[in-house]
């Protein structure tokens, strides 16, 4: 059984530690994460005016790439429901737009007023003197597994290290000054590292020490996961989501094993 320690959180970004577990838990945790976590982006646009220089196809693409604040509590997944009709599984936005000027994501108005982008300052399109946009959008919740604009985190890993001191150090301060990461410091007569987290195991330390007292490898079985929103739902509450989706999926595949 993986045991799980926050390093430190903020609302949008978490990193955390992986104990006593191997890749393919890392790994499977960190797919869920990047795919199967539900999250709102725009699905459909229907153009009622366009007169600038860029495609419908360019725009609508655009507009769906805009992350959304995410709601994950009151709306259903479009296929669990009507399939995007009703209020309870899509929310219509808005935008209205009249050159000359830039058009950004806060334009976008949501009928929904706890829907809306973001970031209200990414750029859409710059319309000249005279152009106009007009347009009507539908976002829906969705995958990253079946499409990109429905990501809404970012999430990496990688193994612990582990920088062994051995006692033939003579205190001459060459791996301090070598580490690019500046996490070695002199201990009284002996190097120390301040914070392992932040070792990216590129060895400087090992090959700046004339007497070869360091070593750097990494734990087989503990790993730092860093798990960053784009926004749309705080990290926590994207993490414990894609560990109730992995278990629930293992719990889906027993059950089917069973049945056989
Ligand atoms: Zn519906």
């Amino acid at each position: 059984m993986a045991k799980i320690r926050i390093i430190d959180k903020s609302e949008d970004k978490m990193r955390i530690e992986l104990r006593d577990t191997d890749p393919s838990f890392a790994n499977a945790l960190r797919r869920t994460v990047l795919t199967e976590v539900p999250f709102m982006a725009i699905d459909e646009v229907d153009i009622g005016e366009n007169t600038s220089s860029i495609f419908n196809e360019f725009i609508a693409h655009r507009i769906g790439q805009v992350p959304l604040i995410t709601d994950i509590k009151s709306y259903k997944l479009p296929d669990r429901c009507c399939g995007g009709q009703c209020a309870r599984c899509s929310t219509i936005a808005t935008l209205e737009a009249k050159g000359p000027g830039t058009v950004y994501s806060k334009e976008l108005k949501f009928k929904d007023k706890n829907i809306k982008a973001v970031e209200g300052d990414i750029p859409i399109i710059i319309l000249a003197d005279g152009q106009r946009l007009r347009l009507e959008a539908k976002a829906v919740l969705g995958y990253a597994k079946n499409h990109a604009k429905w990501q809404g985190a970012h999430c990496t890993y990688k193994l612990l290290p582990v920088v062994e001191i051995s006692k033939e150090c003579d205190a001459c301060e060459s791996c301090v000054k070598a580490c690019p990461r500046n996490i070695i410091e002199m201990a009284g007569k002996k190097a120390k590292v301040t914070d392992i987290n932040a070792c990216i195991e590129c060895g400087e330390c090992a090959r700046a020490c004339a007497k070869g007292a360091i070593k750097v490898s990494h734990a087989p079985d503990v790993f730092i996961m860093t798990l960053e929103s784009y926004g749309g739902l705080p990290a926590k509450s994207i993490l414990s989501y894609a560990l109730d989706r992995l278990e629930n999926k293992v719990t889906e595949f027993e059950e089917m094993l069973k049945k056989k």
